[in-house]
């Protein structure tokens, strides 16, 4: 059995899964979000019950809202100040007395959707999560790259390319990015970016569904809003697929429900790439906030 954590700010997710994938149990808790030790104390408790539902000990794999940094795998949470620091994989390891995988939680979600049955024969697969911030991740032949620091795959903090800049236009402000940069792409591209843009051209603050909306109802600004935005997701994304060429490209997140982006962002693509570049599937993800606690599990199940 493969047990996979998603722990994020506000709950933690167990899913537990046989070797063909199939969840067999589930349970979510509230993260204790400032006591380690409450926080060690809630996951040791789930996994035992795991055990006990399943009448086994499972493989622990979790996804985490941060990386691992370090030598001793010290974990980098910002916003969550409980595991801030702390070696977790050892700690969990030790008093569970069996091995625990830990990985950021986008990578987690660009694992999951590698394996979907559908798209398991791709090698190169890059992920992308369009939510509040603009998360990432990249798996080839079905192992996430991680790099020295964990950050592989941290897209949001790219900053904005020249094309993009002739789109949006070169004064644009330089939005302070919770990284300590300015002008890191997720503050313009991410669903929070969306809304952020449209209020800077048109000075109204709008949710992104209403955006949406008016764009489906033909109102003239919303349409050509979405089209310069279509064009600056593209200028942002062409440079990620230059990079790692993916085979597939899957979004997640908020406004990878905005249908129209996987009819209008391929036309808007070719343009931002070398001549030759055939482009990749793109595709919403499928296994969306299930994909957690999945990809979690995989971070073992990958092995096989
Ligand atoms: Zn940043």
């Amino acid at each position: 059995m493969y047990y996979g954590f998603d722990m994020g700010g506000t709950k933690i997710e167990l899913g537990v899964f046989d070797a063909e994938l199939n969840k067999v149990w589930q349970k979510r808790v509230p993260t204790p979000r400032h006591s380690y030790d409450e926080l060690l104390a809630t996951l040791i408790e789930l996994a035992h019950e795991a055990d006990a539902q399943v009448g086994t000990q499972g493989k622990i794999g979790i996804g985490v809202p941060g990386m691992q940094t370090g030598e001793d795998g010290a974990l980098f949470t910002a916003n969550l100040p409980a595991t801030m620091g702390k070696p977790l994989r050892v700690d969990l390891s030790q008093r569970l007395q069996r091995e625990v995988r830990i990985n950021n939680d986008a990578n987690c979600f660009v694992l999951s959707e590698a394996w979907d049955a559908e798209f398991r024969s791709y090698p190169v697969v890059m992920g992308i999560i369009l939510g509040t911030g603009l998360g990432g991740g990249l798996v080839v032949d079905g192992r996430p790259v991680e790099g020295r620091n964990g950050i592989a795959g941290e897209f949001g903090h790219l900053r904005l390319p020249s094309d993009a800049l002739d789109v949006i236009g070169a004064d644009i402000p330089r939005v302070e990015c919770g990284c300590g940069q300015s002008g890191c792409i997720e503050n313009y591209i991410s669903g929070r970016g969306f809304e952020w843009l449209y209020e800077h051209l048109y000075g109204e603050a709008l949710p992104a569904v209403t955006i949406i909306r008016h764009y489906r109802g033909g109102e003239s600004k919303a349409l050509e809003f979405v089209d310069r935005f279509m064009d600056l997701l593209a200028a942002c994304l062409g440079n990620l697929l230059t990079l790692f060429d993916p085979h597939l490209l899957v979004l997640g997140g908020g406004l990878s429900n905005f249908d129209e982006i996987y009819q209008i962002l391929p036309t808007r693509l070719p343009s931002r790439l070398l001549p030759i570049a055939r482009l990749p599937r793109i595709e919403k993800a499928r296994h969306g906030d299930a994909g957690g606690v999945r990809g979690a599990a995989l971070l073992h199940l990958m092995d096989n």
